[in-house]
């Protein structure tokens, strides 16, 4: 029987060091991307836009506390998003100052969109939790979807369209241009 200590040590330690180390990343890359853990937020679309230009970011306009952004993945074309600029989940964690900003601009949402696109009517919405439909669940956005009649139609086309990006630069750029116009 052997007992040289290499051999053994290449053995069970081996196994159960590289079975701990499938995790620990993992773990870490969470705490890391966990603010209340003191950790930057990384990758978060709702975060990064704000830092950008405007046109790079799809940013139409900024608030003290807020700012509304084109969806880069538009249900209709003018598809907006009010977000705070705090990496927070819900609607409930969302400071007053910030509350009375998310809905002022989610009113001057409606207003430019009207006046720029002449639209029929709006879904507004917040998905609370990747249960309840979220695509990016750890930061509050709110959707201001402009509605025309029998727009369900035409959708999915425009949705598919290799030109959307610039389309999408277009409506951001009118609808930034107007905004000013339609404060409460
Ligand atoms: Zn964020």
């Amino acid at each position: 029987m052997t007992t040289d200590p290499s051999e053994s040590s290449a053995d069970l330690p081996g196994v159960q060091d590289g079975f701990q180390r499938l995790w620990v990343p993992h773990r870490m890359a969470y705490l890391e991307a966990n603010p209340a853990r003191g950790g930057e937020p990384r990758g978060c679309p709702f975060c990064e836009a704000p830092r950008k230009d405007d046109a790079s970011g799809l940013v139409v306009a900024r608030g003290t506390h807020c700012f509304v952004a084109l969806n880069l993945f538009p249900y209709n074309p003018g598809h907006l998003l009010v977000c705070p600029y705090a990496h927070v989940p819900e609607y409930l964690d969302i400071a007053d100052e910030a509350l009375a900003e998310f809905s002022a601009m989610t009113q001057q949402a409606m207003r430019t969109l009207r006046a720029a696109s002449g639209c029929h009517g709006f879904n507004l919405g917040m998905n609370q939790g990747s249960v309840a439909g979220a695509g990016v669940a750890e930061h509050l956005h709110q959707h201001v979807v402009p509605r025309w009649s029998g727009d369900s139609n035409f959708f999915p086309v425009v949705a598919r369209t290799r030109a959307l990006p610039e389309l999408l630069e277009d409506t951001r750029a009118k609808l930034s241009a107007a905004w000013d116009d339609h404060a409460a």
